[in-house]
This record gives C-alpha cells, sequence and structure tokens, in this order.
C-alpha cells in the first residue's frame, strides 16, 4: 500500500460508529423503529415520514424532521447515522465531468475501502455512472478496474449512498441551490439516468444492487425511473432474466466481440457463458421490446475487433433481439495493452452498424483527463482476504 493512501486509511474510522438507515427496505426500517421504541401502530407511518426524509428530501440530520417529535428524532440520533459517505477527492474535468473518490469505512473485519463514482452532464441529460464492488473479480484485458483485485462487495447502503452524496453534491434535491459553477442539464433534474458501469460486476453483488435500484426507483423517494435506469453485465448469462424480473431496469451487455475465441481473450467470463448462451440469456429478459432495447457495447480496440466484417457480424449476430449498439472509442489508461480504434475506422464501423438500423452509435468519450471514463476507474483499496469478505456479505 502507497503512504498516502496508509495515512488516509488510518485517519478513517476502523468501523462505522453507528448504523446507517439507508439502504433499508421499508419493512426493515420499521424494524428498526420498533427497536428504538416506536409503538406499533405508528410503525408504518413513521417508516413512510422517514422514507420521505432520506429520499425525497435528502436529509442528513434527524433534527430536521420536523414533523417527528422532537423525543423521537433524538432517540433515532442516538442510535443511528444518516451521515454521507467521506468524499476522499473531487475532480473535474474540462468537459464538466465530475468524479469522486468516496470512502466507505470498513465492515466487519475488513478496512476501509474507496471506489469511484462519476457524473456525466449531457445537454438534455445527467448521467450518474456509480459502482457495485470495490475492484472486480473478473479481469477484461482492456478495463483499468480489470487489474484491481476484487476486495468486496459494496452494500445495498454504499450504493444508495453514491445517488445520495451525488445528488447533495450537485444540489439535486428539493429546494437546493444547483452546487455553483456545476456544470449541469439545461433542463429536468440533475442527475436524470443511473449507470451501473463504475466498479465492478453488478451481477456478482445481485442482491445488493436489486435492493439498491429498488429504492433508486421508489416513486415515494428519489424516483427516477427505471427506463432511465441501465445495469452492465459482462455476461452473467444465468443471472439476466432475473436480474430483468426482480428489477425492471434497463439491460447493457459488455460485448467487445463477435467470436468466442476473442471475446474468451478479451472478456474472460465467455469462457464460462459462451456468446450463444449470453445471447439466449438476452432473448429471455422480460420486457423486451422495440421502446425497450438490450443495448450491446462494443469498445473499439484498434487492429482487434474493429473490422468491417466484425461489424456485419454484429449487426447479423444481434438480429431477432431488440437492440441499440453503442461503439465506445477505447479509453487508454496507465499501461493499458491497446490502443482505441481511428476516427476514420470508428465511423465506417458506425456505418455498418447504422445502415442495419441502429442510430447514432457512438459514445463521445467524456472526463478523460481525470481518468473518468469507462473502463478508467481504479482504487487503490487492498485485496481482503476471503474470510473477511465473507465476513461482511454477513453483515450487509
Ligand atoms: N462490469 C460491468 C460494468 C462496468 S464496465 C461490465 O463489464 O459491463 C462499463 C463498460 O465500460 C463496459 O462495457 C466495459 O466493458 C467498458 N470498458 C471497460 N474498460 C474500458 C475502456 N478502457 N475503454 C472503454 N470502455 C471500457
Ligand atoms: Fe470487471 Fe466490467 Fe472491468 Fe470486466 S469490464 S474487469 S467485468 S468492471
Amino acid at each position: 500500500m502507497n503512504a498516502a493512501l496508509e495515512d488516509r486509511l488510518a485517519s478513517a474510522p476502523l468501523v462505522a460508529e453507528k448504523p446507517s438507515l439507508i439502504g433499508l427496505s421499508r419493512p426493515a426500517l420499521a424494524d428498526a423503529l420498533r427497536e428504538a421504541g416506536v409503538p406499533e401502530a405508528q410503525l408504518r407511518m413513521r417508516a413512510a415520514q422517514l422514507w420521505h426524509w432520506l429520499y425525497f428530501r435528502g436529509a442528513t440530520d434527524f433534527a430536521a424532521m420536523t414533523n417527528m417529535a422532537k423525543g423521537l428524532r433524538e432517540l433515532l440520533a442516538q442510535r443511528f447515522t444518516l451521515a454521507r459517505p467521506e468524499v476522499a477527492s473531487e475532480q473535474v474535468s474540462v468537459d464538466g465531468t465530475r468524479k469522486w473518490l468516496l470512502r466507505f469505512p470498513a465492515r466487519g473485519a475488513g478496512r476501509p475501502v474507496e471506489v469511484e463514482t462519476v457524473y456525466i452532464p449531457e445537454e438534455g441529460r445527467g448521467t450518474l455512472c456509480i459502482s457495485s464492488q470495490v475492484g472486480c473479480t473478473l479481469t477484461c484485458t482492456f478495463c483499468h478496474t480489470g487489474t484491481q483485485r476484487m476486495v468486496r462487495n459494496l452494500t445495498t447502503e454504499e450504493i444508495v449512498s453514491q445517488i445520495l452524496l451525488a445528488r447533495e453534491g450537485l444540489g439535486d434535491f428539493p429546494a437546493a441551490a444547483v452546487a455553483p459553477g456545476a456544470i449541469v442539464p439545461g433542463e429536468g433534474r440533475l442527475i436524470s439516468n443511473v449507470v451501473l458501469m463504475g466498479m465492478g460486476e453488478p451481477l456478482y453483488n445481485f442482491d445488493n444492487v436489486r435492493d439498491a435500484m429498488l429504492i433508486a426507483a421508489d416513486g415515494d423517494g428519489m424516483a427516477l425511473s427505471k427506463r432511465r435506469i441501465t445495469l452492465s453485465t459482462s455476461g452473467v448469462a444465468p443471472m439476466i432474466p432475473r436480474a430483468g424480473a426482480e428489477t425492471g431496469v434497463m439491460l447493457a451487455i459488455s460485448l467487445h466481440a463477435v467470436r468466442d475465441d476473442l471475446r474468451d481473450e478479451l472478456v474472460p467470463i465467455n469462457r464460462k457463458w459462451p456468446i450463444a448462451e449470453l445471447l439466449d440469456a438476452c432473448r429471455a429478459y422480460p420486457g423486451l421490446s422495440n421502446s425497450r432495447r438490450i443495448t450491446f457495447e462494443y469498445v473499439m480496440l484498434k487492429g482487434v475487433n474493429d473490422s468491417l466484417a466484425e461489424a456485419r457480424d454484429l449487426v447479423r449476430l444481434l438480429s431477432g433481439i431488440p437492440a441499440k449498439i453503442n461503439l465506445i472509442p477505447f479509453n487508454p489508461w496507465p499501461g493499458s495493452p491497446y490502443e482505441c480504434s481511428g476516427w476514420e475506422r470508428i465511423e465506417a464501423f458506425a456505418e455498418v452498424v447504422n445502415r442495419a438500423g441502429y442510430a447514432s452509435p457512438i459514445r463521445t468519450p467524456r472526463g478523460r483527463d481525470i481518468l473518468a471514463a469507462c473502463g478508467q476507474l481504479k482504487s487503490a483499496s487492498e485485496r481482503m482476504r476471503k474470510s473477511e469478505r465473507e465476513a461482511i456479505s454477513g453483515a450487509a
């Protein structure tokens, strides 16, 4: 571990001081209130009030909850916290993209950990890219996160907290002013879209990701549209239909190659669930239609997967699946073994895809100057022992 990180982590609290109420389901919230002594007949009402404060208004202090008796507020404050995660650093790109390095306290036997969350403002929308794990068990060869060993899964609280922290930092809660100097969309919510495209493989932390997405989409709280929440997976085929059934959010697949031999190399999970099996799982994703399509992501790697023959194979492979195609110019990171395809090649590839009826498929790289673009995220948190990770899963 480097010395600076060691210093930072040494100054962080070793364990969370009080449990947080963030990330609990409504019944779990009611249980917490019951333990705090709230009478049975009031539980539902109090849980609904809390939900509104936590997720609609973004309260971080029980004292603000003026429709609850002072005694109850004090009791809750003694037992629970609503604190946001600690911001270890915040960087803003020349294009307005914003990256937070967030530090979460140790859970159980573990150490404090750090993950990255990225905000990408565009003309008509603001997208928050959140992480689901610290590091990743997978080792996709073009991805910076893939070079970091898996440290641990994030808890539901930690996943939800990334959204709350960003909304607070930008001024996206009712009655809040937009943060001075922030580049944000011209109209609508500052964070209108959430993508699980940060660090980690969301389908390897499914329960926590699902619970967090259900909180984000809950109509009495943050009320993000499920059509504007996208879960991206490298291809955990058996979990795909279940993810759709239990979350109802949109799906993106990191395809990146049209042949198994190449995909085995680029996205090694392909050796377990090859392309045909992955696409079968996609066909079984519930609720697909022309207005509800799966996004297939394809990173453009010079001389590796970017021939026009591969573009033609790509559209052939996806025929019959309601799909969007998203070509991602490769974002380099220190020591990365690939180059991004040339712009002419990307355009020619996109042209083949366009002619097959897929609209505007090239994703503009954002925040490259602060290593905030797709696949550039990585934190310095170190691997935990398996027993430590298991202790946390139990505690989550
Ligand atoms: N683990 C999930 C989600 C995180 S990655 C997944 O793999 O889908 C989000 C997207 O960025 C994925 O499509 C991923 O393949 C892509 N990506 C990773 N590294 C990249 C890089 N260096 N340049 C461009 N895209 C990259
Ligand atoms: Fe993990 Fe996704 Fe990166 Fe692959 S691309 S290493 S699955 S974060």
